[in-house]
């Protein structure tokens, strides 16, 4: 199937599932075989020195596996692809595998929490030297690329204030060094934002959240130029944060609705962060589709739908957080994100549970704020729950 000519939400169905699987199954099986067994040894041998394509040993990869790796290859319009057991996995491995001692990499200070242990804690006692930026400080972004490095991660939009990073003059400026640039496209998944077509080089996926869709399976991947896949690919396989059948089934599956999924979130969380925008008991709404996001025109220009995640402060103080919180009944008080249930949370008790009240402060995370990952329920009663619990203020 020519996929250059399909659009997103029929690649998200039919990629990895163009030929007939056995016994003419329908849907992908899910293989739990360890090994594969071949009866001719030159077979084997091509097999196993990548001469022809098949399958060894499942920690390296796996039928069932490679139904996920190709949706994201093709949906991100990557050359290849490959997949971790977590999100964390993902990250941790590219990282891991394409620094060492005395390279240099270029992020911002609003990374993913887990982002942010493995480059404040970790990677410098491997001798990487690691800036962090000022998130929406493009200028010193780029002086801080200028200056020379190996890598650039990105994230964006990022978490809990929805943050809009500009991949494509930050990919710029990382070619000119020679940098490779890596993005997280966990909040605005490949139907929102294509970081490939922007001019990063690598693209990670946390896809525990939107691609699976339904928080019952995590995993991770990783889609991008060849060569740089191919060399995180080799750490993996050695590392061992292989992705299992079973949960790659679970998010192949989700992913056939991601489409369906993501118009609809980005659609109800518009709705909702223009009622909460207009709302007394509500001090401020994080949301890049908004006009009065300091990224929306960024945003804009670069992803097709502004997702599925917001956050949005209230008119007091923690206290009033406690009060409104256990207020909402279509949610789950929960850390995570992207479900199709409505989850939320204070980033004090979830993404940023082990700063101070000064540092979050610092990165612009009032106490008072609350993330809130818009599910596939009905918007109407998504924002009657909000109306009901924000009247009890
Ligand atoms: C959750 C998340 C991760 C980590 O993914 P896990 O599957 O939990 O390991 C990385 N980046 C972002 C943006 C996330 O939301």
């Amino acid at each position: 199937m020519d996929f250059s000519k399909q659009k997103k939400g029929t690649t998200a169905i039919w990629a990895g599932e163009t030929e007939r699987f056995f016994q003419g199954a329908t849907t992908p099986p899910i293989i739990n075989s360890v090994t594969y067994a071949y009866d001719d040894l030159d077979e084997w041998y091509d097999v196993a020195t990548g001469k022809a394509s098949g399958f060894i040993y499942s920690r390296n990869t796996n039928p069932t596996v490679h139904v996920f790796e190709e949706k994201v290859r093709i949906l991100e319009g990557a050359e290849a692809a490959t997949s971790f057991s977590t999100g964390m996995a993902a990250i941790s491995n590219t990282l891991f595998a394409l620094l060492g001692p005395g390279k240099r990499v270029v992020s911002l200070k609003d990374t993913y929490g887990g982002a942010s242990r493995l480059f404040l804690d970790f990677l410098p006692s491997y001798n990487v030297n690691v800036t962090l930026s000022d998130t929406t400080d493009h200028d010193q972004l780029e002086a801080e690329i200028a200056k020379g490095c190996d890598l650039v991660y990105l994230e964006t939009p990022t978490n809990p204030t929805l943050k809009i990073v500009d991949i494509k003059r930050l990919a710029t400026a990382a070619k000119n060094v020679g940098a490779v640039v890596v993005v997280d496209n966990t909040f605005a998944t490949p139907i929102n934002q294509n970081p490939l077509q922007l001019g990063a080089d690598l693209v990670v996926h946390s896809a525990t959240k939107f691609l699976c869709g339904h928080s019952d399976a995590m995993g991770g991947v990783l889609a991008g130029k060849a060569e740089l896949v191919e060399k995180v690919f080799r750490f993996r396989e050695i590392n061992g944060a292989s992705l299992q059948a079973d949960p790659a089934y679970m998010i192949a599956r989700g992913m056939k609705t991601l489409e369906l999924r993501i118009e609809r979130q980005n659609a109800s969380a518009l709705k909702i962060a223009q009622f909460l925008k207009a709302h007394p008991n509500v001090n401020d709404v994080f949301y890049p589709g908004l006009e009065t996001h300091l990224g929306h025109d960024i945003a804009k220009s670069q992803m097709s739908g502004f997702g599925g995640m917001m956050s949005f402060s209230l008119n007091g103080t923690y206290d009033d957080v406690k009060k409104f919180l256990p207020k909402l009944q279509l949610v789950h008080l929960a850390a995570s994100l992207g479900s199709v249930s409505t989850l939320a949370g204070p980033p004090r008790t979830t993404s940023h549970v082990e700063l101070t009240e000064a540092q979050r402060a610092q990165l612009g995370i009032p106490e008072s704020l609350i993330r809130y990952s818009v599910g596939i329920e009905n918007v109407e009663d998504l924002i009657t729950d909000l109306d009901n619990a924000l009247r009890g203020l």
